[in-house]
């Protein structure tokens, strides 16, 4: 069996690469664990340096590497240049700081010699999406790598020739033989990884069904997991916000990546005072993006990651609109090849449409119009996705209430919901559990042993 490279910007074949056997996978299974020896000894600064050569490694080559994921799944090429340039800082944040946020930790409260000890679990599993095919390896394996664990990816099977990439930028570094590897493979091995007795926990980014069938596998063979699913981020403007900055953000926040983020806002709560305002600027500034090819600079439209995903969205879109969503702006497909879909508002999304609390993964925004601040609330928290959100006022208290209120893992301010190396990362409800990214995220997969002196 092969996997292959299409590019989403023309639907044709780029490049084959050979899946492995079953036997191959459980060979680079036992290569991590004997890595996992060698590497659970090494001193934090010799792992320092080897995350630190991958960071410049990544800076060096950044338009060579970021070339291959707007090839790959569609991205505009200035934001293909941010997701490495951003790679290469959460490898420097970890390799900088995981020696502190491992130090050992008192136990204050008891007056004996007690204290929590941090140590590496063993090999790791990372079973990746595709939307930002650099960026979600790297924030799951570098904090894991410098925490002595050993990785292993299974990436999504439309971004080969990143997942090839990733592999030989940690072999280059002076990681050990193994310590990092990509495993090309169909997903019904994922459950033999899981199993094997070598390997310690498993990490998902990717949809609620993907995630729910690896918990289970986890579950069943008692390994520890995080899943990172989607999200539907609110992004409540109220009536004493600054509407045109509000409008302006509002494109940034559904338009990152094409749509294609779990933390993209994608349900547009406005108050019904500044509705008509902040309709119109946001409708005109959508308008305003021209499908193209992602790897030309001037392109503000990038085609979604496959004719599939296109497909879909058409077809989220339409049932919405035969549940009675109006239609303000685009709501079907450019004229052209590729896996391109039109910047697209609906309104009038009932709580009884299906497409009322799924997520829509690409550039296509539904607005509510709601009459004050608890009402935004309440619908900002009728979801079974709660990852991120945002809520705009020039009230600073009013947004810091509002943003205690809302059932999500991760509010902001006056702008959209953001990843960042030193902020926590994750949600609640459907859209999983765990915390990457921040000294959060490397406590996941480590044992936090105790260690009592009397
Ligand atoms: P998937 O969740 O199917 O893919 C993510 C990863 O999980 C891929 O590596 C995939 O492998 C793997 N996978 C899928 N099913 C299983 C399984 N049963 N067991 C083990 N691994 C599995 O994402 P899709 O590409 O299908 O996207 C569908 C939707 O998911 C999107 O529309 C969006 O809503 C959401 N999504 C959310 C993301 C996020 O950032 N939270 C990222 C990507 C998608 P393979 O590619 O081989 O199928």
């Amino acid at each position: 069996m092969t996997i292959t490279a299409v590019s989403p910007a023309t639907n044709k074949p780029i490049k084959t690469f050979k899946e492995m056997s079953k036997k191959e996978c459980l060979a680079a299974v036992g290569k991590a664990d004997d890595a996992y020896q060698q590497w659970r000894a090494t001193s934090y600064d010799q792992r320092k340096q080897v995350i630190l050569a991958f960071a410049k490694e990544l800076r060096n080559r950044t338009d060579e590497l970021a070339r291959l994921i707007t090839l790959d799944m569609g991205k505009r090429i200035s934001e293909s240049r941010r997701e490495i340039e951003y790679c290469a800082e959460i490898a420097e944040f970890y390799a900088n700081g995981a020696e502190e946020f491992l130090a050992d930790q008192p136990m204050d409260r008891v007056p004996e010699n007690a204290y929590l000890h941090y140590e590496p679990l063993g090999v790791l599993l990372g079973v990746m999406p595709w939307n930002f095919p650099f960026y979600q390896v790297v924030r799951f394996a570098t904090p894991n790598l410098m925490a002595g664990n050993t990785v292993l990816v299974k990436h999504a099977s439309n971004v080969p020739q990143c997942a090839q990439a990733i592999e030989s930028l940690f072999a280059e570094c002076g990681l050990p033989d193994g310590a990092y590897a990509n495993l090309f493979v169909p997903t019904d091995y994922v459950e033999d990884i899981i199993a094997d007795h070598r390997v310690q926990g498993v990490s998902l980014t990717g949809s609620e069904k993907a995630g729910a069938a690896v918990a289970e596998l986890a579950g069943k063979h008692l390994k520890r997991s995080v899943l990172e699913l989607g999200g539907n981020d609110p992004f409540i403007v109220l009536e004493d916000a600054d509407i045109a900055q509000a409008a302006e953000l509002a494109v940034q926040g559904r338009m990152v990546n094409a749509g294609q983020s779990c933390v993209a806002s994608k349900r547009f709560i406005v108050v019904k005072s500044v509705a008509d305002e902040f309709l119109e600027r946001f409708k005109e500034a959508l308008g305003e993006l021209e499908p193209g090819d992602p790897l030309n600079e001037d392109t503000t439209l990038a085609p979604l990651s496959t004719e599939d995903a296109a497909q879909q969205l058409h077809d989220q879109v339409q049932s919405a609109i035969d549940a009675g969503a109006t239609v303000l702006l685009g709501g079907d497909r450019p004229d052209r090849d590729g896996a391109y879909f039109n910047p697209t508002i609906l309104t009038g999304v009932t709580p009884d449409s299906p497409t009322f609390d799924q997520e829509l993964f690409g550039p296509v925004a539904t607005v509510y119009v709601v009459k004050d601040e608890d009402e935004a609330v309440e619908l900002a928290n009728r979801s079974s996705y709660g990852l991120g959100g945002s809520v705009y006022t020039q009230d600073k208290d009013r947004g810091q209430r509002v943003a205690e209120r809302v059932e999500t893992g991760m509010m902001f301010l006056n702008q959209p919901t953001k990843s960042q190396a030193e902020l926590p990362f994750g949600g609640i409800k459907n859209s999983g559990y765990g915390r990457e990214l921040s000294h959060l995220g490397i406590l996941e997969f480590v044992n936090k042993k105790l260690v009592h002196l009397g």
